[in-house]
């Protein structure tokens, strides 16, 4: 019988980065792939201990955890590649989702790169995806801006130079500004723009509005403004 290769393996390799993705919401999300890796790996680099440690917990498994955080990052992205240097095996989790989108993880995979270590991602939830491809807008070319700067002549300079992008645009977004982005994009782009605005995707208020810019943006109003949302652009001449 052949061997599966390293990264099809769920018993981990030592001296390999693993990028392993947790549920954006929906615990049942996390894949058997990523659950073997976590419960094997020497080391579990992660966000907030405390996020993780009970994401560990529920699943059964108590880990050592390192901590791998946006304050911290350079300098513990040097310190984990030496240990995987030295022949360790380390997954990198965030607090939900996919390491390294909008999250942590991205200088210690360049610095596993620099080094020409072994990186090996274990994929599952990612909202950019998640959101994307429930959408209805076109996924044939997409812009994913991640989150805008809170600064409104940033945003407004943002929906100025995109307004006529040939491709779909996909943007996180806090919950303290979703409205007025809203405003915006109704105001920048047109009422008749077609968007679609998604909220707490996997979980129990999961909300999905899609349509008409003017039509999506009073409907949010509507509801509640709480949880994490995405918002997809599509390009000026889509119709839904
Ligand atoms: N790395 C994560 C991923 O793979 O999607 C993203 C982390 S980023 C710090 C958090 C942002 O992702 C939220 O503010 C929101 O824009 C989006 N997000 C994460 N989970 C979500 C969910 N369940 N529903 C809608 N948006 C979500």
């Amino acid at each position: 019988m052949t061997e599966p290769a390293a990264n099809t393996s769920l018993t981990p390799q030592p001296g390999t980065l693993y990028v392993v993705a947790t549920p954006i919401g929906n615990l049942a999300d996390l894949t058997d792939r990523a659950r073997a890796i976590l419960g094997a790996v020497d080391v579990v680099a992660c966000e907030d201990t405390r996020t993780t440690g009970g994401l560990l917990t529920r699943m059964g498994l108590r880990r050592d955890l390192v901590s791998y955080h946006d304050h911290n990052e350079a300098e513990a992205a040097e310190h984990i590649a030496a240990q995987i240097a030295a022949g360790k095996s380390v997954a990198i989790v965030s607090d939900a989702g996919t390491p390294a989108i909008s999250d942590p993880g991205f200088r210690l995979v360049r610095a596993c790169r620099r080094r020409g270590l072994p990186v090996i991602p274990v994929p599952g939830a990612c909202a950019l995806a998640a959101v994307l491809s429930a959408s209805g807008l076109p996924t044939n070319g997409f812009l994913f801006a991640g989150f805008l700067v809170a600064k409104t002549s940033a945003r407004t300079a943002f929906l100025e130079k995109y307004r006529d992008f040939e491709f779909t645009l996909v943007l996180y977004e806090s919950c303290h500004r979703i409205d007025k982005f809203a405003d915006e994009i109704v105001e920048k782009l047109g009422p008749d723009r077609t968007i679609c605005i998604a909220r707490e995707v996997t979980k129990l208020h999961e909300t999905w509005l899609v349509g008409r810019a003017a039509e999506v943006r009073d409907r949010l109003l509507k509801g509640s403004l709480k949880g994490e949302f995405v918002v997809v652009i599509a390009p000026a001449d889509f119709v839904l």
